[in-house]
């Protein structure tokens, strides 16, 4: 099927997941459509698995080929495996651009796909653009600490890749009368990294780099009692409930709701940072859309980041929001 997929095309990865498809693939696929007419080359979304059905929203999302890879396991997706049939792939096809979804899948994959393939992978970008002179991808992402930004472009290898963290691009309005087709691939599976005993369910609103709403406490929480207002107040708000370190260290909250330069890094639509002082560690970790600081310090480090600054106590704040929405 080599001759139906033009080389030098803008790839997407789309990672499965229960309910389909990250929706981090069809941000990615809106940016890649824009990246696509500057480069003036087409947008081929990658799909592990044999559901088809998925293919149409893809297409509608931006992508011009949907190619389908029946064998790659979905159930219980594997770096080892994904990189052996993806390597595969890349070389039979040749993509100028490869995107992944800076998620923790995503994150195994892209650099072991980079290494095996023997190119650059610019790994969380924040912004991507093109230069139709060169056809590089100016690929953006913090840097020191996010005291920087830099821009990134691989110019001697192929394919320039990126990871991209969930919602730094807007998710496209679907146009379900653009054209696209679909080619399969039954690429063999190979060998597998990981053998699967047990899934564990990790607990509905413990992901925090995927959550829209974030409430964080810092010390300035002051207790207990508080934390508990404040894991009612982020469930009230349909988001989660996010720490800085301190806290994780002294085994008051669990690791994987770190934000910070040793945590998590996290892209919620609202960032609402309880007691934080805004190290520069904790806010490497951070790049909300809005960030609103409740602290009764006006000089914290934090307010000077912060889109709003609500001058007060913690469980005074909480206890108000709490009466508020109740
Ligand atoms: C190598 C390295 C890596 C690190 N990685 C991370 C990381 O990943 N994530 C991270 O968070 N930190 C990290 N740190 C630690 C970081 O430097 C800071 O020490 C930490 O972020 C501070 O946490 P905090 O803001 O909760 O506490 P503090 O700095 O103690 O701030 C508490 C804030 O609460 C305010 N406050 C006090 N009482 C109240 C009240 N009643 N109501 C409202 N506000 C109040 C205070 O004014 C203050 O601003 C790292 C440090 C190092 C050296």
């Amino acid at each position: 099927m080599s001759e139906n997929l033009s080389s030098g095309g803008l790839w997407v990865f789309c990672e499965p997941t229960p309910a389909g498809v990250h929706p981090v693939a069809f941000e990615l696929l809106g940016k890649a459509s824009r990246l696509a007419s500057d480069l003036r080359c087409s947008v081929t979304a990658v799909l592990p698995g044999k559901n088809g059905s998925l293919a149409p929203g893809l297409g509608a999302a931006g992508a011009d080929t949907v190619l389908l890879i029946e064998n790659a396991d979905t159930e219980q997706p594997d770096e080892l495996q994904y990189t052996a049939i993806l390597t595969g792939l890349v070389r039979k096809y040749s993509p100028s651009i490869l995107l992944f979804g800076a998620t923790a899948f995503g994150r195994s994959l892209a650099p072991r796909l980079a290494a095996r393939l023997d190119t650059g992978l610019t790994a969380d970008c924040t912004a991507l653009a093109a230069d139709p002179e060169t056809g590089l991808l100016r690929q953006t992402r913090p840097a020191f600490g996010g005291n920087l930004m830099a821009t990134i472009v691989c110019p001697e290898h192929r394919p320039q890749m990126a990871t991209v963290r969930p919602k730094v691009f807007p998710a496209p309005v679907p146009d379900p009368d653009k054209p696209w087709r679909l080619i399969t691939e039954a690429r063999t599976a190979g060998p597998r990294a990981f053998e699967w005993l047990e899934q564990l369910a990790s607990g509905a609103d413990s992901d925090i780099g995927e959550a829209d709403v974030l409430v964080a406490v810092g010390q300035g929480i002051g207790s207990a009692e508080n934390i508990s207002l404040a894991e009612k107040l982020a469930r009230k708000l349909h988001g989660s409930l996010a720490s800085s370190r301190p806290l994780v260290d002294n085994g008051i909250m669990p690791y994987p709701r770190q934000v910070g330069q040793t945590g998590k890094t996290v892209s919620p639509r609202l960032y609402l940072a309880l007691g934080i002082s805004g190290a520069i560690q904790h806010m490497a970790g951070v790049a909300a859309q809005k960030l609103v600081a409740v602290n009764t310090d006006p000089d914290a480090p934090i307010c000077g980041y912060a889109d709003i600054v609500i001058r007060c106590d913690c469980g005074a704040f909480l206890r108000a929001m709490l009466d508020l929405l109740a």
